[in-house]
């Protein structure tokens, strides 16, 4: 079943990139050390900032047209922009955060993407 496993499907599930089967995190957004299920290794992909950056960049697009609707309708003072949006915000960063991470992760399993590190080989350093 390895490498059958769509990286978007058992994203959004929050399931295992190998498997499709185990749990993917731990708690509400700690990735696993190892999947329960078929026990590949989750230690060596962490997609870091990554996800919070689009969460973010999708959030801004999702809230921004309602705040400048009611804005120009109601004009309200900006106490109530703020008692408004804010729990939206961050209870939507909060949903999103999760199948995100997960995405990023299962993506970076099917690529297998690791760090980048520096060694220093290519004759360019001192
Ligand atoms: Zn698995």
């Amino acid at each position: 079943m390895a490498g059958k496993v769509s990286p978007i499907k058992a994203g959004l599930a929050c399931r295992c990139p190998a498997c499709g089967e185990g749990p993917v995190f731990k708690s509400f957004l700690e990735i696993a050390p190892r999947c329960t299920a078929c026990g590949a290794d989750f230690s060596k992909a962490d997609a870091g900032d990554g996800p919070a950056f689009f969460v973010m960049f999708i959030l801004a697009i999702i809230i921004m047209p309602p705040v400048l609707l009611v804005q120009i309708v109601f004009a309200p003072p900006v106490w109530v922009h703020a008692i408004l949006w804010t729990p939206l915000i961050v209870l939507l960063g909060a949903w999103l955060l999760r199948p995100f991470k997960s995405i990023m992760f299962a993506l970076q399993w099917k690529h297998n993407a690791a760090d980048v590190r520096w060694t220093g080989s290519d004759g360019h350093s001192s």
